[in-house]
């Protein structure tokens, strides 16, 4: 579980001693130095470290950092907006202790998330981890519900001494090819490893279907932890591939042409020990309350998009017939609908049944993906949404008569597509506030700005190892 206090001045009860104590075992472990880790509105991780010896005025009074970092772009150019990008002012990054983690990838260091507060004391309203902090807490509070949440991972492992920033595959075996776990096995079986000394606990790792691409699939966990753990693996993958000789990318589009890496997010919703995806009198089983929950998230998908495919390069990936869903429709199980709805396998469902999101990709700061989407089921589920007909087989091929009638619609085809929509949201405004809000449009024009004139292959070529 996280902890879904904000951070203070002097650290919270316990929090100093706490750290000490941690400190002293680090360092017996032969850990120096503490990465405190956040994702910025761009969705590039930016880091501090510390000695292991400062860990606990780390957690007492924090690390400082620039505000200006919210607006900066993918490609490091900062775009400004009333309140944010400016030189002045400071930070405080205090670390979540109970989300530290000793790096098994990285012998020597140790990995935090971080939230953000002011120096004088206030939570960051640009903080996206606070943002998802409240957003869980205030649904605990005023309706009584708790989320699981799991992020998929899909990357591309590309060689490390491929020339000039160019991308040649490390695997060349077939999409799901048992050549590729061959080719590379010796790295995977460190990155489980890795991901098993850290206390990640891996369903599943297979090769996936673009050239030299991989996916890994982790246990759910509470949504702030679900996107702490989708930053600590990528953190993992990179350390390990690295150690190989080899570079990874999560960029949505690594080539502009072909089968992109997703992010897609499954989330379920509960109530007092209760799955709300399951065991119901709706439609394979769903409660109306989790279908309203659903419903609320196909409503606002295609202003979402903004924030869960939030590069020029996501669009690169958004093309129909490619298992990103990119039509506004849900369907059981269907790998081409932006909604898929799990219902789990006969004897696992109290447990397993979920939505899962697929216009999602890993540009997405996942602590404003997910806040996102609670918003959008939780606005789901305050107006009683019921969600449409289901889509069977591909959206792509409705007649355009049938798909209009069934109000099955392809999401915004361009990263200014998407802001249009997403300013035309208010829930999704709303519930990040005016700061997070703002900062979402300034980063997401910026990014168009910066790509202005610039053809599909090169923009891959632009944001291919930036994520
Ligand atoms: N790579 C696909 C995407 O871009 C997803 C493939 C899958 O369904 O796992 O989202
Ligand atoms: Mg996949």
């Amino acid at each position: 579980m996280t902890t879904l206090a904000d951070p203070v001045p002097g650290g919270r009860p316990g929090d100093v001693e706490r750290a000490t104590a941690l400190a002293g075992e680090l360092s017996g472990r032969g850990v120096h130095g503490v990465v405190l880790a956040y994702v910025d509105t761009a969705g590039v991780t930016r880091i501090k470290t510390v000695p292991t010896a400062k860990l606990a005025s780390a957690a007492a009074w924090g690390v400082g950092m620039s505000p200006v970092f919210d607006t900066f772009l993918a490609g490091d150019g900062i775009a400004t907006t009333d309140v944010l990008g400016s030189p002045d002012g400071d930070l405080r990054l205090f670390p979540d202790l109970d989300h530290l983690t000793v790096l098994a990838g990285q012998p020597g260091w140790a990995w935090a998330p971080v939230d953000r507060i002011t120096q004088d004391g206030q939570p960051h309203p640009g903080c996206s981890r606070t943002f998802l902090r409240r957003i869980t807490a205030d649904a605990a509070r005023a309706h009584g519900l708790s989320f699981r949440a799991a992020i998929e991972i899909e990357w591309s492992v590309g060689l490390g001494s491929a020339p000039d920033g160019t991308f040649v595959p490390a695997a060349t075996g077939p999409a799901y090819g048992a050549d590729r776990q061959v080719e590379l096995g010796d790295c995977l079986a460190d990155l489980l490893a890795a991901c098993h000394a850290q206390g990640v606990d891996v369903d599943q790792l297979h090769p996936e279907y673009a050239a030299g691409q991989f996916e890994i699939s982790v246990g759910a966990l509470d949504p702030v932890a679900a996107a702490d753990r989708s930053v600590l693996v990528r953190h993992t993958i990179r350390a390990v591939a690295r150690r190989h000789g080899l570079r990874v990318s999560f960029a949505p589009a690594v080539l502009a042409e072909g089968v992109g890496n997703g992010g897609h997010v499954h989330l379920s919703a509960w109530r007092a020990g209760d799955n709300l995806h399951t065991g119901g009198e709706g439609r394979y089983g769903m409660t109306a309350d989790g279908e309203s929950f659903a419903a609320g998230l196909l409503d606002h998908l295609p202003g979402l998009t903004a924030v869960t495919a939030p590069s020029p390069a996501s669009y690169l990936r958004l093309k129909p017939s490619q298992w990103a869903g990119v039509y506004t429709a849900w369907g059981l199980e269907t790998r081409e609908c932006a909604l898929r709805v799990i219902a789990g396998m006969a004897g696992r469902r109290a447990t397993d049944a979920n939505v899962e999101v697929k216009p999602v990709d890993l540009a997405a700061n996942p602590y404003l993906a997910l806040g996102c989407l609670l918003a959008a089921g939780l606005d789901g589920l305050a107006s009683g949404a019921v969600l449409p007909e289901e889509v069977t087989g591909d959206p792509a091929l409705l007649p355009a008569d049938e798909a209009a009638k069934r109000d099955v619609h392809r999401l915004p085809v361009s990263l200014t597509e998407a802001v249009d929509r997403f300013r035309a949201d208010t829930v999704l405004r709303e519930a990040l506030g005016p700061v997070l809000a703002d900062a979402v449009v300034a980063v997401r024009e910026g990014e168009v700005a910066a790509v202005a004139g610039l053809d599909d292959a090169q923009v891959a070529a632009a944001y291919r190892w930036r994520y």
